[in-house]
């Protein structure tokens, strides 16, 4: 285990592989009843003033990547406003004690994404809170695998495309308007955007729709001074795939497949977001940094 995410080691057994349990809860789980807990930085992310005074907007900052980033986004100066579900308030709540630790505000907004007008609440309640949105991280995801079209409701494509896609053009057109040139967009893919699993067809689906958005709103909105980027995470140890995003027997040998040989934490996921964020990529727009374990993307 590494001190901080600077010290040098062999990435291949910085962290655990196969075997994962075969632990199971209904979404959208908690990270505090996770058998083998994830590393969302909390002993390890160590902030150097990257994000000085940035006003941040997480969703599903309670748990997984979110909230590895809003630990990482706090330690590096910015104040964040926390979205997520209600059922998830007890995780909710210890992300916002870590971003008051590190001596930022925490704002925390539970709603669901899938419907418009939480979308714009979040934005008001941000803007209220600070007058701006400097970042906004679209992390916030549903993945649920069905092996067959047939039993793919329309229910839950419905639901998997409101909240991974249309959450993303809500939010960042309430967004836009409060963005002063310099503040950044950062939308969340997947290696299923590319390599797409045959039992994730809507998951799948959503995430080649969040690359085309972004890459397509990057160039328009690039003339104003923001920019648009995103990650696009390989298999990480998450309540996301311990709460139905994979079936339960591909649980014990989950990320083993990635050319590092395990998959990875959400603290590893976070620094890609830092970059994003800050000024550091202030000539970088429309582009895609993956975070796979190796597996490459085209
Ligand atoms: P996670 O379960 O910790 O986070 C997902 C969060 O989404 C939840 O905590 C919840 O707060 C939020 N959410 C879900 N439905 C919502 C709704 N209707 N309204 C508001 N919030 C809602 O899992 P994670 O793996 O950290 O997922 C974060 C992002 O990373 C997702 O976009 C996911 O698709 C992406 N991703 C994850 C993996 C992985 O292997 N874990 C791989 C590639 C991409
Ligand atoms: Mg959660």
């Amino acid at each position: 285990m590494a001190t901080d995410q600077y010290t040098l080691q062999d990435p291949t057994t910085q962290y655990p592989g196969p075997q994962f349990p075969a632990e199971q809860q209904q979404a959208p789980g908690l990270a505090s009843e996770m058998d083998l807990k994830p590393d969302h930085g909390e002993a390890t992310y160590r902030g150097t003033g990257r994000l000085q005074d940035r006003v941040a907007v997480v969703t599903g900052a309670d748990s997984g990547i979110g909230r590895a980033v809003a630990i990482a986004y706090a330690r590096e100066g910015a104040d964040v406003v926390l979205s997520y579900l209600p059922s998830e308030e007890q995780d909710a709540d210890e992300v916002a004690r870590l971003v008051e630790e590190a001596g930022r505000k925490a704002v925390k907004v539970p709603g669901d994404l899938s419907e418009e007008s939480t979308c714009r609440e979040l934005v008001d309640r941000t803007v209220e809170a600070f007058g701006r949105v400097d970042v906004l991280v679209s992390n916030a995801g549903k993945q649920t695998a069905v092996e067959e079209i047939a039993d793919l409701t329309s229910e839950q494509f419905d639901q998997t495309l409101k909240t991974n896609v249309y959450a993303l053009f809500w939010l960042a057109k309430a967004a836009l308007p409060h963005m002063r040139p310099g503040a950044a967009i950062i939308g969340t893919s997947s290696i299923q955007a590319y390599q797409p699993s045959p039992n994730l067809l809507d998951y799948a689906t959503t995430k080649s729709a969040i690359n085309t958005f972004c890459k397509a709103l990057a160039q328009q909105v690039a003339p104003k001074g923001v920019r648009v980027n995103i990650v696009a995470p390989g298999p990480v140890w998450t309540p996301l795939q311990v709460t139905g995003g994979q079936p339960q027997d591909n649980l014990p040998e989950f990320g083993g497949q990635t050319p590092l040989g395990r998959a990875g934490q959400p603290a590893e996921l976070a620094p890609a977001f830092v970059f994003l964020a800050s000024q550091e990529s202030s000539y970088v727009a429309g582009e895609t940094i993956g975070v796979t374990g190796g597996s490459p993307l085209p």
